[in-house]
């Protein structure tokens, strides 16, 4: 029997977030994450993702490590004879830089990390859909530390694996989910040939459908689901902000946000939220929901509708996974990226001084939406602050005035505030 009842609190749960590249795996640390999961270059489910080479995974292992937080690996893809060179090349590589953990959803691979790294913490993908307890122990009795439990589960059946295990127990909370069980799907390869179970997933499951009458080639009715077509099998995205207490409550370990194909603004905006909530919820008999800012920042990123999928299965709202609305909405859009102000270095140099007096109130930003004078910039802090800046000057690198920037350029732009460097800056889109 578990030793922790279930209102037994054993730690506030980490929250995880994605890194989809060096630099949004930075992003998600200064924004709140305790840790972050990555994907080397090879076996993992989002190889469409830029992913890091060997250099930045040991370099972020060395930030985490320094810094206290978590580094978890992504090795999750389903293990062909093909792939058992290449998986052990890479336990071997992350054993060297002390990853703080492996995501393995692989019999053999948890095998091979054995044997060839038992210092390096075993975490159980989703993929592997653990959904009771004995399965759970299962795992544990297997060298697993820690189990992401699978996405259907309920809130009960949550709270009836934890009072039976003491292992490690993780939950997605936010991000997209698949139509049928996490990643055990063949509808990407057999449409496309590109295989979800090994990280290349062209999502089918978003795509428009219409009807086709065999003998009437060419000609496509359309199926009536909602106004802008039919989206048969899209499933609306994860949010489980407003379950944060119970989840803390229910003594589950870490709160996994998805989406490392996300760009830095969704990574920014919804570890914040998740991070200040979480924060506010904790000691767990506080009930605090997301205030304002929270909720707003998750509705400023790129998402479809959001659910509470399975936590709570006989609620009337239960289950709305598919929705006819497919298009994502966002009410904000990445505006650019604070990076540190370039230095002079001699006279030959081609950066110059701001045209104006130097201050050090001037930030250099790296641009991602075309910007015009006249628009709003907002800046996010970490501790929830978004502070609204006029833009009525910006130069470029050789100190002229710019009316318009576009994305790929460096700016600069006097702020009456400080910044500083991989710091998210957002735009309001238009209506
Ligand atoms: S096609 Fe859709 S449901 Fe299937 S694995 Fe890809 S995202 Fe998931």
């Amino acid at each position: 029997m578990n030793p922790y009842p279930l209102e037994g609190i054993r730690r506030k749960p980490e929250l995880l977030a994605p890194g989809g590249s060096f630099e949004k795996a930075r992003i998600a640390y200064l924004y709140g994450a305790d840790a972050v999961y990555v994907g080397g270059k090879a076996l993992n489910l989002r190889m469409r993702s830029k992913n890091l080479g060997d250099e930045d995974l040991a370099a972020l292992a060395f930030l985490a490590r320094r810094s206290g937080k978590g580094l978890y690996v992504t090795l999750n893809s389903l293990m062909r004879p093909r792939d058992l060179g290449p998986l052990k090349a890479a336990l071997e590589y992350l054993r060297d830089i002390q990853a703080g953990g492996v995501i393995v959803g692989d019999p053999g691979a948890v095998l091979l990390a054995r044997e060839l790294a038992p210092g390096l913490p075993l975490h159980l993908s989703t993929q592997v859909s653990t959904m009771n307890h004995l399965s759970a122990r299962f795992w544990e009795a297997e060298g697993i530390r820690r189990i992401n439990l699978a996405r259907e589960l309920s809130l009960d059946e949550i709270q009836a694996i934890r009072r039976e295990t003491s292992m490690e127990l993780e939950v997605f909370v936010h991000g997209s989910l698949c139509v049928s069980y996490s990643g055990r799907c063949l509808l990407s390869h057999t449409m496309t040939g590109r295989s979800a179970n090994n990280g290349h997933c062209a999502q089918p499951c978003r795509w428009t459908y219409r009807l086709v009458e065999e003998k009437r080639p060419g000609e496509y009715f359309p199926v009536g689901e909602g106004p802008d077509g039919s989206y048969i099998l899209n499933s609306r995205d994860l949010c489980l902000i407003d379950d944060l207490p119970r989840l803390a409550r229910a003594g589950i370990d870490a709160l996994k946000i998805e989406g490392r194909m996300k760009g830095a603004h969704y990574v920014a905006s919804v570890t914040r939220a998740y991070r200040r909530t979480l924060d506010a919820c904790w000691p767990p008999t506080v009930d605090a929901g997301p205030d304002h800012t929270s909720r707003n920042d998750l509705l400023a990123v790129s998402h479809r509708p959001y659910t509470r999928a399975f936590l709570f299965p006989d609620s009337p709202q239960s289950p709305p996974e598919i929705d006819a609305e497919t298009s994502l909405v966002q009410t904000h859009t990445l505006a650019g990226i604070v990076r540190a102000m370039p230095r002079l270095q001699g006279e030959d140099v081609d950066i110059v001084k701001p045209s104006s007096q130097a201050a050090p109130s001037w930030t250099c930003l790296e641009v991602r939406s075309q910007l015009r004078l006249g628009q709003t910039l907002h800046f996010l802090f970490p501790d929830g602050r978004t502070l609204r800046h006029p833009l009525q000057v910006m130069e470029n690198h050789l100190g002229q005035s710019l009316a318009t920037a576009h994305p790929n350029t460096l700016v600069r732009l006097p702020v009456p505030f400080s910044t500083f460097p991989l710091q998210v800056v957002r735009l309001s889109r238009p209506h």
